[in-house]
């Protein structure tokens, strides 16, 4: 597999993840269960009456980072922030509570909206809007500790908890290694060892799959170990209740660097309305790995 097709995998991983679960957000398991038996195929409808292949928050602010990157990649944040602020003007049907918060608060310094926002919220912004938008960062740059600080910084924007920042690095160490070809059972375990996140690996999470980070992650990293295909690491997502389109971002993401982009079936990759403002993006980003130094 070459490197191609893990970034176009990456990128359409995250949207298929997000527009299959956008299906069942909200939705407990037992009530996925008696509405749809499984859910299987991308129909849209849902709480945010989606039409089939329609993405949401997850893939849009995946799509804000990964374009403001590559505008000004040596110091994105003010790129990145004004793609948010676009984004958010548009009218987004579906925009996470601490993410409205910190765009509705910032005045022209996004860590003191940040800081902010966690201050207004009593210090509870520990969800996961940051860790659905960060795999960008690891796909575009080769340079590891740049692509660490990077996707640290672009978490501090909006989630000041040191767990979103957190989550969202570990998950792009096992992204940026992903990349280069390594196992994913051994990727998994080698970057939660000795964190709280092991125990994913281990059996089902004792949590909901809720929008708290540490859930969420925990949830994706269970899928992402108990699964063998793409399509079935989405299908888990979809059909585990709770905030299911950005557990199946996150995990299709990986997912979908890891299978590649001809894992994913037409009936979903061919369903997504974004379709071409990912072919070029993964067209760019190859194209910025290679002036970079990529083989
Ligand atoms: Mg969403």
């Amino acid at each position: 597999m070459n490197i191609m097709d893990r970034i176009r995998g990456g990128l359409y991983g995250t949207a298929v993840g997000d527009a299959l679960g956008g299906t069942t957000e909200f939705m407990t398991r037992a009530e996925i269960r008696k509405k749809y038996g499984r859910l299987t195929e991308m129909i849209g409808e849902g709480v945010w009456d989606l039409e089939p292949g329609e993405v949401t928050d997850d893939t849009m602010m995946s799509l804000c980072v990964a374009e403001g990157i590559l505008a000004s990649p040596e110091d994105p944040m003010g790129a990145i922030g004004e793609r948010f602020l676009d984004w958010y003007r548009s009218d987004p049907k579906d925009i996470g509570n601490i993410i409205r918060r910190a765009l509705q608060r910032y005045e022209g310094d996004w860590l003191e909206a940040s800081f902010v926002t966690n201050r207004d919220l009593g210090g509870f912004s520990a969800g996961n809007g940051s860790l659905m938008r960060c795999l960008p960062a690891a796909l575009i740059y080769t340079d590891r500790e740049r692509m660490e600080t990077v996707t640290r910084m672009q978490s501090k924007m909006t989630h000041w908890d040191e767990r979103c920042s957190e989550a969202c690095v570990m998950y792009n160490r096992m992204a940026y290694r992903l990349l280069q070809g390594e196992e994913l059972g051994l990727v998994l375990a080698l970057e939660t060892a000795g964190t709280p996140y092991a125990e994913a690996l281990g059996g089902e999470p004792d949590c909901g799959p809720t929008g708290y980070v540490v859930d969420t992650f925990r949830w994706v990293l269970y899928i992402l170990n108990t699964t063998q295909s793409f399509v079935e690491t989405v299908q888990e997502a979809a059909n585990l209740g709770g905030d299911t389109d950005t557990i199946g971002a996150i995990a299709g993401g990986l997912a979908g660097v890891h299978y590649g982009y001809g894992s994913i079936p037409e009936a979903y990759a061919g369903k997504i309305l974004v379709k071409e403002r990912l072919d070029e993006l993964a067209e760019r980003v190859a194209a910025y790995r290679r002036e970079a130094g990529d083989r």
